[in-house]
């Protein structure tokens, strides 16, 4: 089965194959060393030219601006909910909070332990044409936040915020599930973060790009590992790094490079996700309750006409070699992930699978 394996996980997952080969053939002997680069001190020379390059090669892909640090961290996503506020903002600040679904909301919750006040500006709302984030006119923003929140992708619901917003204080986005996706102007940002599981390589691993500006006054109980500053100082390796997500990171930003970089994955990503939803829509045993303006490229949640047939759609699937379709269990039905290691064929594998199964049920 191995081989035709479409793999539709919301994270972990799937990693372009070529990589993986190349992690599986050098895994033992890394760089004609003899020994594995997890074997390696990370302050050996061949170790920290890798992990620069790394840093390079993400800094190239997203055109990171001058006066922005770019961090490897651990603790994930979730790491990052509260290492922004307590290194960008005080125990006595407001900060503001979008909440677009439940990624927002579980960030909002760690928030509150740290900062004065988090005051969230808007929510969902349903529309004729399904559920929306509401627009910008609706938000209730505050006169001096620290900083703004937003979760540009909900890889749960399924949404997706398109346009950075337009807002005064400096913006915070956790892009764990559509970094790297589409060009971005990073510029526009005071800080981006993510978990890697999803376009960039192991969990576990973090990517954090923040504005030097912000910097300079955290928390005092802020954790030395989680301090931007800090790692900023020490490259990043103020701890011991996950050195083989770093490393398996690096082969993954190599290979966005050769596939022409952001603006190419984004045009796939863009007909991917176009592809899906086309059949969905025209489909009448398959439903996405999205609002089209707010879908998820990433992400895309749908229902069966009837959830009763849930379980045998997750069994037949499988056996024809499409796994991770299940729905979060929170909402339920069923979601294809289709990150930049899903090809667009396995998209058309879907669409022939859910087409085959619609018709005989
Ligand atoms: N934010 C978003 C948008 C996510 O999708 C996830 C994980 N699915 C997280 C945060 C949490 O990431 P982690 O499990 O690495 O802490």
């Amino acid at each position: 089965m191995s081989n035709s394996v479409f793999n539709f996980s919301a994270g972990p997952a799937m990693l372009p194959k070529v990589v993986m080969e190349q992690a599986q053939s050098e895994l033992l002997n890394w760089n004609n060393t003899g020994v594995s680069v997890m074997e390696f001190s990370h302050r050996d020379p061949a170790y920290v030219a890798m992990a620069k390059q790394a840093e390079h090669d993400l800094r190239d892909l997203l055109n990171v601006p001058d006066g922005y640090e770019v961090l490897f961290l651990q603790g994930g996503g979730r790491g990052q909910f509260s290492a922004v506020p307590q290194n960008i903002a005080s125990k006595t600040s407001t900060v503001d909070y979008l909440d677009s679904g439940i990624w927002s909301g579980y960030a909002i919750r760690e928030a509150q332990k740290y900062v004065g006040a988090v005051n969230v500006v808007a929510g969902n709302q349903e529309t004729g044409q399904g559920k929306a984030i509401a627009p910008r006119d609706q938000w209730k923003l505050s006169d001096n936040a620290a900083y703004f929140h937003y979760c540009p992708n909900e890889t749960v619901d399924g949404i997706a915020l398109h346009d950075i917003p337009d807002v005064d204080a400096p913006i915070v986005a956790d892009m764990s599930s559509n970094i790297l996706a589409e060009p971005l102007d990073v510029s526009r940002f005071g800080v981006i973060y993510a978990g890697a599981q999803k376009n960039i390589g192991p969990s576990g691993f973090a990517i954090a790009i923040v504005k030097k500006d912000l910097l300079g006054n955290p928390q005092p109980e802020l954790s030395s590992i989680m301090d931007y500053q800090l790692q900023a100082k020490d490259n990043s390796m103020y701890n011991t790094p996950n050195t083989f997500a770093w490393y398996l990171s690096g082969l993954v930003f190599k290979w966005l490079k050769e596939q022409g970089g952001l603006t190419a994955m984004g045009q796939t990503n863009h007909q991917k996700a176009s592809t899906l939803y086309s059949y969905i829509d025209g489909s009448d045993f398959y439903r996405n309750q999205v609002n089209p303006d707010y879908r998820s490229i990433m992400n895309i949640p749908f229902q069966l006409a009837d959830e009763r047939l849930d379980e045998r759609f997750l069994a037949e699937a499988k056996e024809a070699g499409l796994m991770g379709l299940k729905g979060h269990r929170f909402v339920g039905g069923m979601r294809a992930s289709l990150y930049n290691a899903m090809p667009l064929e396995g998209v058309k594998v879907l669409i022939d699978f859910m087409d085959e199964f619609a018709r005989k049920a």
